[in-house]
């Protein structure tokens, strides 16, 4: 997607601070942190949303997942694993991304309509 911001990150047209990566997967880290480790993983093809996104790469996607939270040493402690999807789930940008939040004790808001999805990280 060629105004897709998150596909200029993928070809190295925007800069991105990486946590690893492979033929299929990125990680890297959120430019506005909400906890201590607060790490985006996107799959380097386009997919506006979880809703888009195919089960078999959802399963691939698992895995890299986990070994991100391995690396990131959260994965033993805990972490908090959130896509948001669409309008009303607060999302951004439309490339598929898992946050992948720790690093603390992570509080837990209420899903109210005049929330912030992010006020709940
Ligand atoms: P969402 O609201 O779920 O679509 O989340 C989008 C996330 O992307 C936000 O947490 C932003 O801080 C993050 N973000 C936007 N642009 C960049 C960028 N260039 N590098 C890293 N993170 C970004």
């Amino acid at each position: 997607m060629d105004n897709c911001i998150f596909c200029k990150i993928v070809k190295g047209e925007i800069p991105s601070n990486k946590v690893c990566e492979n033929e299929k997967f990125l990680a890297f880290h959120d430019i506005n942190p909400q906890a201590p480790v607060h790490v985006l993983v996107i799959p380097k093809e386009h997919f506006k949303s979880f809703n888009e996104l195919p089960a078999e790469v959802m399963a691939e996607m698992s895995n890299f997942i986990k070994d991100v939270a391995k690396k990131l040493s959260v994965y033993e402690n805990g972490y908090r694993l959130i896509t948001n999807i669409g309008n009303d789930g607060g999302q951004e940008v439309p490339h598929i991304h898992f946050h992948i939040l720790g690093g603390t004790k992570l509080s837990w808001g209420k899903a109210t309509a005049d929330a912030n999805p992010k006020d709940m990280f």
